[in-house]
């Protein structure tokens, strides 16, 4: 006989954990099955080692600054093996504290690939497993190209498998996660070339912001290549790869290729075809702002759905949809609205709202951007300089903010409390009727003129 439970979550990630141990605290009986490791791609080969080795990085462009502040410093390089097996061993302590907490919260835990039989049952290595209530939060995974010697690329999963700092890295893509690994490899030491598709980094990011970046990082040595569209890969001497791309120059000498071309979400092992899901081109489950789907009891929420991919995203969709199919709370769900994010980039980028290009097509000629671009008081002794870039986009006679864009040191914890104000509907007055903290390179988005 199969097993029958109130809610079953598909997928041990940020969204199923949350929404399962949410439903658990307002009493419904829950399982969770997760085919690979608890805390899916943001605990493994996401957010958490990503940012102990942005934090690697940081501390190797501050050992740089700290002679210039008149430390004696001699130290031995990196130890890439140490850092690895120090952040392996953190990721696996999280994968620890993750099925202890299921535990603590009465959740059943089942390893394993789950499939759909039907619109209430999936099979689980054989065994059938019941709900009333399905939620998929199954993820994506990162995207290869299909060209001839793709497979001598690996992606960001690979880059957390690296044994060895490679010496000369090309990264293909120009996205955040493309960007953060290029900005971890260059400060520790790679040589990094991007090679972009289309001529921009970050290409939907506020211009001021990507432009900044971009500057930056070529400063800082890492060669970006717009419009390179690679057409194969081959092995040279040495065994180094040997870019070919059309109607441009080859480029060669890497011992390390990484794809960082975009994610695809895990709808397609699903077997979806039994219960008649419907989902978009690009794979991504169909749903409303109450994360159903076009079935009636089966929900979707985080990477899979294809909106705003971020783990916080994935958790307050997975709390807020428990909240409403068990707290009693039949109007909750996630407001996609200003939803702030962080580029772990050297310097960070932080963003939230509408950038100045798309506040202008929205809102025309009633837009008003307020806007500095400087070198942060950090740098005052350094020879290495970063620079600040930040930009507010406010609209109306009330110059509501829209839009908050910014890059530099510090801008990654600047912008949670930035984006509670916007959230909460300030203004530039506002801004500019709060005192200011000196000396920081915070205080400028209250003195902006
Ligand atoms: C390199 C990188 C850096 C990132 N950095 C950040 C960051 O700094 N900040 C941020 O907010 N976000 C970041 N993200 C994005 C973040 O990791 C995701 O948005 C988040 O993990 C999504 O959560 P989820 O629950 O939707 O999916 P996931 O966390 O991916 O979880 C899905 C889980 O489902 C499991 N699964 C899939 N199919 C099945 C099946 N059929 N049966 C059982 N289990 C299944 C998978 O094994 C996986 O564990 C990053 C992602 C990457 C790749």
């Amino acid at each position: 006989m199969s097993k029958h439970y109130d809610v079953i979550a598909i997928g041990g990630g940020s969204g199923g954990l949350a929404a399962t141990k949410q439903a658990a605290k307002h009493g419904a009986r829950c399982a969770v099955i997760e085919a690979g490791r608890l805390g899916g791609a943001c605990v493994n080969v996401g957010c958490v080692p990503k940012k102990v080795m942005w934090y690697a990085a940081s501390l190797g462009h501050a050992l740089e600054d700290a002679k210039d502040y008149g430390f004696s410093l001699s130290h031995g390089g990196l130890n890439w093996a140490k850092l690895k097996q120090g952040r392996d061993a953190y990721v696996q302590r999280l994968n620890q504290i993750h099925l202890d907490s299921l535990d603590t919260a009465g959740v059943d835990f089942i390893p394993g690939h789950a499939r759909f039989i039907d619109q209430h049952t999936v099979e689980i290595n054989g065994v059938a497993y019941q709900a009333d209530h399905i939620i998929i939060a199954s993820g994506g995974r990162p995207l290869t190209p299909q060209l001839p010697g793709g497979e001598f690329g690996i992606t960001s999963d690979g880059f957390f498998e690296l044994e060895t700092l490679p010496q000369k890295v090309a990264i293909v893509g120009g996205g955040y996660i493309a960007v953060e690994i290029a900005g971890v490899l260059n400060a520790l030491g790679s040589q990094v070339d991007m090679l972009l598709r289309g001529d921009q980094l970050l290409s939907s990011f506020d211009a001021l912001i990507r432009d900044t970046l971009r500057q930056q990082m070529e400063q800082d040595g890492v060669g970006i290549h717009p419009c390179y569209n690679l057409e194969t890969v081959t092995l040279g001497r040495n065994d180094k790869l040997v870019l070919v791309p059309h109607e441009r120059p080859e480029l060669s000498g890497y011992d390390c290729l990484i794809w960082a071309i975009g994610r695809i979400p895990n709808s397609d092992r699903l077997n979806v075809e039994a219960i008649d899901l419907i989902c978009d081109a690009s794979g991504a489950i169909l749903v409303d702002e109450f994360q159903n789907t076009n079935i009636d009891n089966i929900y979707a929420i985080g990477d899979v759905t294809g909106r705003a991919t971020l783990t916080p995203v994935a958790i307050a969709a997975g709390r807020k949809l428990a909240d409403r199919l068990f707290g009693g709370q039949s109007d909750s769900r996630l407001d996609y609205h200003n939803i702030p994010s962080v580029v772990f980039a050297h310097p960070p980028i932080g963003t939230v709202g509408l950038t100045e290009a798309q506040a202008r097509e929205q809102f025309g000629s009633q837009v008003k951007i307020y806007q500095t671009r400087f070198t942060g008081m950090y740098h005052a002794l350094t020879r290495h300089k970063t620079k600040t870039a930040m930009k507010l986009v406010c609209v109306g006679a009330e110059e509501n903010i829209v839009g908050c864009h910014m890059v530099g040191h510090g801008c990654d914890e600047m912008l949670q409390g930035f984006a509670v104000a916007i959230k909460m509907g300030a203004t530039k007055a506002d801004f500019d009727n709060t005192v200011a903290i000196h000396p920081t390179s915070a205080e400028e988005w209250v003195t902006l003129k």
